[in-house]
């Protein structure tokens, strides 16, 4: 046994058993892979050793979580390095892998003889997760194992798969219950012996090579849209093609070009600014970790209708019993059904059980009396957007729930300190601004009002954790964060199609952009009569004539655009009709309007927002921004959030722009005092 190289190195009969030794970090760092090295030259001279077992460091290392693993994953050895000894070795090299063994750990098993599992192992390619593709070949190698079908999909998706799917796609050679080590010394012995054949990815033919095309261009149905437009989906679709159609070393060489270049490029580093940006919300600088929480055990929700419900469903989701209250039985009976219609649907898919769905709705107590909430912890207030509707039940409450429990309201809009005033516990009072459908959406905005106490904030921040959400602090104002910024994109889209582009150029910009869709689509998806009613329809905005004529959106079966059999949405001639009207109507001169110019009154106004936003304390830090758009509203994650964008494309250029528009737009187009001020200072968001 040697362990002074950082590996051990076991011999039983003919086979030698190389481990790196423990502790080391990261735990594919060039430290174990030199030593690795080390033990496998060792092995491979002494003559009594036939076969070399390799134990998989468990945990495994996933390269590219930031800059310094990349360069880390560059250092001399490099894996290919040791993927290339191990490929090359004379005596047969058989991967033992147990636990999760994801980037890196299973890129060096992809590179050898034979790969034997134990039944609880877990593998998998996460790079994709950080806009990357693997970073040691894993496609060449994969391709050749189990078809370019399963290595798309484990590539694109980042998904690991478990042992027992990886023996069936042909990437596992054998699965065991026990005795990982002995099973696989007994494969390599065997290999060694002639009596099993070796696995070496690069002997082996791609075996869907002539599918290759049906399956490329499936590629685009089922991850282009997530990652359409993105050079991660180019290079890694160039990595596959390769892999279908060049030799083993040649596609080897192109795989890690394109992979450098893509760890390398801006989409990553976007991609490495949201993981850094997700890890630092949780960071408060006035509440430090230590700050004193409430315990939360039991749940209140008023109102169940499309907020209260989902809301409700992530407290059941972890265990927490929810008493949900309505005014009448038929909406709490609707109410109730729809959750069930949820965990109904997602047992049907597989993704638990029916007695996960039992156990669940057994947590959930429907009831018609406020006063049913007297033992909740936290009670979240989920009724129409109207103020005296809301402050009624915060007053009613307050009388009802302990004194020391948490009143929270899941308003879009209302100024929570006024709503706080309508208790005697302000300091007890707070937003949660819930997304819809918020049982998805991992966005929550935990709204800070001028009284709330810190051990509210840290329990309410700790919680939105442990319902597996991303809590962002704001503060209050009219739209808080997100929905602030959304407004400054909804008014100039309003705009453009008066001025001369129709609804579907907006969108089809803002969706090439990589948003989910544009604010036309969307508005067709939430209903355009948001905030409207016959009665006080003036006739005099699109939305206004739109609603008038029942075209209130998909809902009515057609909106800003006409909706098909299959519900889509095709351009719609008589919304263009309206919209000529009315500009005419209005005397506007319609004009042609570039994409590029949709794209910058859309985008520009945002992150000018987002900067008064950050002047004004109601967001902690830029970043939290980003966080709140790319969990809130889908803003593509290669493109880092808005304010990240902002420092890409350079706030000089954000701020000239926005002046150009100001001459002719007017104060729409004010520039935030900060981004004036960041601009003279020659610094960006990030350097606050
Ligand atoms: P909704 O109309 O679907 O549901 C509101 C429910 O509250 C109804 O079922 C109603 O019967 C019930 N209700 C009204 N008064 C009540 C009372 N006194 N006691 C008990 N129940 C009562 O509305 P929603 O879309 O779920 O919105 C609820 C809140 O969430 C609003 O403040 C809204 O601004 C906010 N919000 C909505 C969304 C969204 O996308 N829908 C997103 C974030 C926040």
């Amino acid at each position: 046994m040697d362990q002074s190289s950082g590996v051990n190195l076991a011999v039983d009969g003919d086979v030698a058993v190389l481990r790196a030794a423990g502790g080391a970090a990261p735990v594919f760092g060039a430290d174990v892979r030199a030593a690795l090295i080390g033990g496998l030259r060792a092995a491979l001279l002494r003559p009594d050793v036939r076969a070399i077992v390799l134990a998989i460091p468990e945990g495994s290392a996933m390269m590219g979580a930031d800059e310094g693993e990349i360069e880390e994953a560059c250092k001399a050895p490099t894996l290919m390095d040791l993927q290339a000894e191990v490929e090359d070795a004379a005596k047969p090299v058989v991967a033992a892998l147990s636990g999760s063994v994801l980037g890196a750990g299973f890129e060096f098993a992809l590179a050898c003889h034979g790969r034997v599992a134990s039944k609880t192992a877990r593998l998998g390619l996460p790079h994709a997760k950080f806009g990357m593709m693997p970073l040691g070949g894993a496609i060449q190698r994969l391709s050749r194992l189990a078809g370019i079908r399963v290595t798309l999909d484990m590539v694109l998706s980042g998904t690991a798969i478990d042992a027992a799917a990886a023996e069936e796609a042909g990437i596992v050679d054998w699965v065991v219950e026990d005795d990982l080590t002995a099973a696989a010394s007994a494969f390599a012995h065997c290999i060694a012996e002639g009596e099993q054949a070796s696995r070496r990815a690069g002997d082996l033919d791609v075996p869907d090579r002539d599918e290759k095309q049906d399956i490329l261009s499936g590629a685009i149905r089922t991850h282009g849209r997530k990652l359409r437009g993105t050079r991660q989906l180019e290079l890694t679709l160039s990595a596959l093609r390769v892999a279908a159609e060049t030799p083993f070393d040649e596609g080897l060489a192109t795989e890690t070009e394109l992979s450098l270049e893509l760890a390398r490029g801006a989409e990553a580093s976007a991609r490495r600014h949201v993981a850094r940006a997700e890890r630092e919300t949780w960071r408060i600088p006035d509440i430090p970790a230590e700050t004193e929480t409430l315990p939360v055990e039991r749940v209140g929700i008023v109102g169940a209708g499309t907020m209260g419900g989902g809301i409700a469903m992530n407290f059941l989701n972890t265990g927490l019993p929810v008493t949900i209250v309505e005014t009448r039985q038929e909406a709490l009976d609707r109410g109730v059904s729809v959750i069930r219609r949820n965990y109904d649907g997602s047992a049907r898919k597989g993704r638990m059980s029916q007695d996960d769905v039992e156990v669940r709705m057994r947590l959930l107590t429907g009831t018609l009396a406020l006063e049913d909430l007297a033992s909740c912890d936290l009670v979240i207030e989920a009724v129409f957007e109207n103020m005296e509707v809301k402050k009624e039940i915060f007053g009613r409450l307050d009388a009802i729930v302990r004194p020391d429990a948490i009143l929270a309201s899941n308003t879009s809009y209302l100024d929570v300190d006024e709503i706080a005033r309508a208790t005697s516990r302000p300091e007890r009072v707070l937003g949660l601004h819930f997304f819809s459908p918020a049982n998805i959406m991992r966005l929550l905005e935990v709204v800070r009002a001028e009284k709330t106490s810190k051990p509210v904030l840290a329990t309410t921040m700790q919680l939105a954790r442990r319902i597996g959400k991303v809590g962002v602090m704001v503060g209050v104002c009219f739209g808080f964060v997100g929905n602030r910024m959304l407004a400054q994109r909804q008014r100039e889209a309003t705009k453009l199609i008066l001025e001369g582009a129709m609804p579907w150029d907006v969108d089809r910009v803002l969706y090439d952009f990589g948003l989910p869709m544009g604010p036309f689509a969307m508005s067709d998806l939430a209903g355009l009569d948001l905030g409207w009613s016959r009665e006080t329809s003036k006739g005099e905005t699109v939305k206004e004539i739109l609603c008038e004529m029942d075209r209130r959106g998909q809902k009515t079966g057609a909106g800003f655009y006409d909706y098909d059999e299959n519900r889509k949405a095709v351009p719609s001639k008589v919304t263009e009709t309206v919209i000529l009207d009315l500009a005419e109507r209005r005397g506007m001169a319609r004009r042609e309007i570039a994409d590029e110019e949709i794209l910058k009154r859309c985008i520009y106004p945002m992150i000018n927002e987002g900067a008064k936003i950050l002047d004004e304390g109601k967001a902690i830090r830029a970043s939290d921004i980003d966080v709140v758009w790319i969990n809130g509203y889908g803003w593509p994650a290669h493109r880092g959030g808005p304010m990240y964008y902002g420092d890409r494309i350079g706030l000089d250029e954000v701020l000239e722009t926005m002046r150009r528009f100001e001459a002719t737009q007017g104060e729409d187009f004010r520039p935030a005092p900060l981004l004036e001020r960041l601009v003279r200072e020659g610094r960006g968001f990030g350097d606050l």
